[in-house]
C-alpha cells in the first residue's frame, strides 16, 4: 500500500495502524487453526450465525477481555464526568437524518440508530461516495453505474442502521450496502429483505454469545460489521480479503437458500459449487496460495471466502480452480474479469 492515510469527513484516517494490529491478530489465528485436532467437527452449514472470525486463541481473547474492561471502566467514568456536555456526534450535521440515541444494555454501549428511509443523503454525496471508496462502482460504464446506484439506494432506505460508534460516517450505509448490490448485482433480488437491520461497529467486537472477536457476522435478521475492516476489504481491493463482501454472501446464502428457496438456478449452481468445495476442502489446505486456512473451516466458509476471491482475484482463481470459478460465474450471473460490464 502506497497511500495507507485518507480523509472521511474531515478526519484523516489511518490504515496500516489497523492493519498491524489486526495481521497480529490474523497471525494468532492461523496457528489456532492448524493445530485444530483431525476430529474437529465444524458447525452446520445451514446456521444462520457466520462470522468472519479474527480469534478465538484463548491467550489473545484473556488479553482481548482485559483490555475491554480496562476501557469499560475508563469510559464509566468519562461517562460521569462528562454528562451534561455530551453531544451527538457531528458526521451527521451536513444531511438530514432521523437518529435516534439508544442504549445496548447487553452490549452495555450507546448506538445511534438510523432509519435508511429518513437517512436523505444527497444524490450528490452517494455518487461521490461510490466513486471515492468502491472500486466496483468506478471500474462500471455508465450506464451500469446508474443501475448500481439506483439499486444501492433502494437497499439502503429498506433498512435500519445501528451504528455502535460516537463517529457515525455517512459512508457506512452507502458503502455496506454498495457491498450487497455488488454481489448480486447480476440477480434480479437484491434487497436481502429478510435482514432488516445493519449493525455497525468501529472496530472488531465481542460476539454476542461468546467470547469470540469478529470482523463481522452474520445471525438473526442483522448483518453486522467492523466498519475499519469493510473499509480496509475495499481499499485492498487485490488482496482477496474482504469482509465486507465475506457477509454479504453468508446473507445471500442464507436468504436464497435457507428462506425463499424459489429460485432453481441459484439451487443448481450452488449445489453445484458445493460439490466441487468439498473436494477442495478435502484437501485440508490451497496449494495456489489463494484460499486462507479459514476458508477451510466448513462448507458456509468457503462459499463466503471462494465470493471474496471470485472478486479481489478473479484471474488466478479461475486459473487455479477453473470449476469453481465457473460456478460462481452462473450462479452470481456475473464475470469480474470484464469489470466495466460484469453483467
Ligand atoms: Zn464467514
Amino acid at each position: 500500500m502506497a497511500d495507507t492515510t485518507f480523509v472521511l469527513d474531515g478526519k484523516e484516517i489511518t490504515l496500516s495502524n489497523y492493519k498491524v494490529v489486526n495481521d497480529s491478530v490474523l497471525n494468532e489465528i492461523r496457528k489456532t487453526l492448524t493445530s485444530l485436532p483431525e476430529d474437529y467437527n465444524p458447525p452446520s452449514t445451514t446456521s444462520n450465525n457466520n462470522d468472519y472470525l479474527l480469534s478465538d486463541s484463548p491467550y489473545l481473547i484473556f488479553l482481548l477481555i482485559i483490555i475491554f474492561i480496562v476501557i469499560k471502566v475508563r469510559s464509566v467514568f468519562a461517562e460521569g464526568s462528562n454528562k451534561n456536555s455530551r453531544k451527538p456526534s457531528s458526521h451527521y450535521n451536513d444531511v438530514s437524518v432521523d437518529a435516534s440515541k439508544n442504549y445496548d444494555e447487553g452490549a452495555g454501549v450507546d448506538y445511534y440508530h438510523y432509519k435508511g428511509s429518513c437517512l436523505d443523503l444527497k444524490h450528490s454525496d452517494i455518487e461521490f461516495i461510490l466513486e471515492k471508496y468502491f472500486p466496483y462502482y468506478r471500474n462500471l460504464e455508465q450506464d451500469l453505474q446508474f443501475r448500481f446506484f439506483d439499486r444501492t439506494t433502494k437497499f439502503m432506505y429498506s433498512k435500519d442502521f445501528l451504528i455502535y460508534s460516537n463517529e457515525p460516517f455517512k459512508e457506512m450505509p452507502v458503502l455496506i450496502s454498495a457491498a450487497a448490490v455488488q454481489i448480486s448485482f447480476g440477480l434480479d433480488e437484491f434487497e436481502l429483505p429478510h435482514y432488516n437491520n445493519i449493525r455497525v461497529h468501529r472496530e472488531e467486537y465481542f460476539a454476542d454469545h461468546s467470547l469470540r472477536i469478529l470482523a463481522g457476522n452474520v445471525e438473526g435478521n442483522c448483518i453486522t460489521l467492523a466498519w475499519t475492516h469493510l473499509l480496509k476489504g475495499f481499499y485492498d481491493y487485490e488482496d482477496g480479503s474482504n469482509v465486507g463482501l465475506h457477509e454479504m454472501a453468508h446473507a445471500l446464502y442464507y436468504q436464497e437458500m435457507i428462506i425463499e428457496k424459489d429460485e432453481p438456478d441459484f439451487i443448481n449452481h450452488f449445489s453445484l459449487l458445493m460439490n466441487d468445495g468439498e473436494g477442495v476442502l478435502q484437501q485440508k489446505q490451497c496449494p495456489y496460495n489463494l484460499y486462507s486456512a479459514y476458508a477451510f473451516t466448513n462448507l458456509q466458509e468457503f462459499w463466503a471466502v471462494s465470493v471474496e476471491l471470485f472478486f479481489e482475484k478473479a484471474h488466478p482463481l479461475q486459473t487455479a480452480y477453473p470449476n469453481i470459478f465457473n460456478h460462481l460465474q452462473n450462479l452470481l450471473r456475473q464475470n469480474p474479469l470484464i469489470p466495466n460490464q460484469p453483467v
